[in-house]
């Protein structure tokens, strides 16, 4: 889960890491109410979760109340590379001498957290990676021994921070890190993290993506839950429990197992289609979750056709093919399925395919001839074509190593 600037903010605040005092504003009422309240000059900063707001005007300073309403008024409603600005944060203005880059996030190749710090902050951080490299100071950390006060000052010195940055921004580091360890964040990032006139080291961004693996341990999160801005379709995905993905393609997926789901992503893209989305439907294959896994998929509205490939474990084949076939019974599908059934007892679930097998409901023996089969559907489909099941392709068609 993804925070808003704001909550990133609230968030640090809770390791102690300096931030300026602000509040949240809908309107421009509450703005300028807000902006009395930090005290002039203040920053107005749209909150949506893309980077570069500054640039597309949704920053702005204000000395007076009067500014504070031209610019609320123009924020908020603006929308930000499709990101409509809805909410404002506004802080009181902070005094800026450099600005630097700093975050944590976990190196999973090397199994280990990443601590990154620049002293050329404020600017895009993929960019500055891209052109110089060598001006991001990186330091794994291991999760047994975490990040030691000596750890953090090699890091910031290494970077560049001038000699009256260096103690401010490493201690603001290590409160990074542990909120970053304790907090259950995959992602926190201060971009700028300012040195002031007078020496302070000081938060003026706040990126930070939470753990949902540790949902269970953060009632709090709750909180941020309600403010997330979802896909409609990943809303009923998560309303049903399924783990989803909205992508922009024409062919709707369903599998079990996310290796499988990405795998069937794979092939979809191999053979010419566009997915339209990830779904991984877990161990079971039931009625209740297939028809469930449909729904969703279905309420996509860009699908043409959809696939289904379930590779048999525990769940066996015939179980999967009843409970397909109850599954179109209760939902109206707008697309076709091509389905793809494989390990235990596939052939009996293959059997009672077959007596149900139609226009809607089509069988095919491997991944790559069902995943030819959905995608010309779904072409033909979208080219406005009426539906005609394609012939199942006459000359063994696994080119490859994928089944
Ligand atoms: P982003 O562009 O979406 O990442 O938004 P940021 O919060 O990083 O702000 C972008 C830029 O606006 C910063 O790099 C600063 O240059 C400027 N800015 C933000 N807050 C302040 C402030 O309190 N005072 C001043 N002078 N500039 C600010
Ligand atoms: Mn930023």
């Amino acid at each position: 889960m993804d925070l808003f600037e704001y909550q990133g903010k609230q968030y640090f605040a809770r390791w102690d890491i300096p931030v300026s005092a602000g509040g949240v504003a809908d309107t421009v009422d509450e703005a300028v109410a807000q902006a009395e309240a930090a005290g002039y000059p203040v920053v107005i900063k749209a909150q949506v979760q893309v980077g570069g707001r500054g640039k597309a005007g949704g920053i702005k300073l204000a000395n007076s109340a009067g500014e504070v309403r031209f610019h609320a008024a123009k924020i908020l409603g603006m929308d930000i590379r499709g990101h409509l600005v809805r909410r404002l944060w506004v802080e009181h203005a902070s005094d800026i001498a450099e600005e630097y880059y700093a975050s944590i996030t976990l190196d999973r190749t090397a199994r280990k957290h990443l601590g990154m710090v620049s002293a050329r902050g404020g600017i895009d951080i993929e960019q500055v990676a891209a052109e110089e490299p060598e001006a991001i100071a990186r330091l794994h950390i291991d999760p047994v021994d975490g990040l030691t006060a000596e750890g953090a000052q090699d890091l910031v010195a290494r970077a560049g921070l001038p000699e009256r940055a260096r103690a401010g921004a490493a201690d603001i580091v290590r409160k990074l890190y542990t909120c970053y360890v304790e907090g259950d964040a995959s992602l926190v990032e201060i971009n700028p993290l300012i040195l002031t006139p007078d020496g302070r080291v000081h938060a003026l961004d706040a990126k930070v993506s939470l753990d949902d693996n540790a949902a269970f341990r953060h009632p709090e999160w709750e909180a941020f839950r309600v403010t997330q801005v979802l896909d409609p379709r990943e809303a009923l995905a998560q309303e049903k429990g399924l783990q989803y993905v909205g992508l922009q393609g024409s062919v709707g997926i369903v599998a079990n197992g996310a290796g499988l789901a990405m795998s069937t992503l794979d092939v979809v893209n191999q053979v010419g289609g566009q997915p339209a989305n990830f779904l991984d439907v877990g161990g079971g294959a039931s009625a209740e979750v297939m028809a469930n896994a449909l729904e969703v998929v279905n309420s996509d509205p860009n699908v043409r056709a959809i696939f289904i490939n379930i590779f048999g474990g525990i769940t066996r084949g015939e179980e999967v093919a009843n409970g397909v076939v109850e599954a179109m019974r209760r939902v109206t599908l707008a697309s076709p399925i091509v389905i793809r059934l494989d390990g235990t007892n596939a052939e009996q679930g293959r059997a009672i395919l077959k007596e149900h097998e139609s226009e809607r409901l089509i069988s095919r023996p491997t991944m790559v001839e069902a995943a030819r089969t959905a995608v010309q559907l779904a072409a033909a489909r979208s080219a406005g074509s009426p539906t005609s099941v394609p012939p199942p392709p006459t000359v063994a068609s696994s080119g490859g190593p994928v089944q």
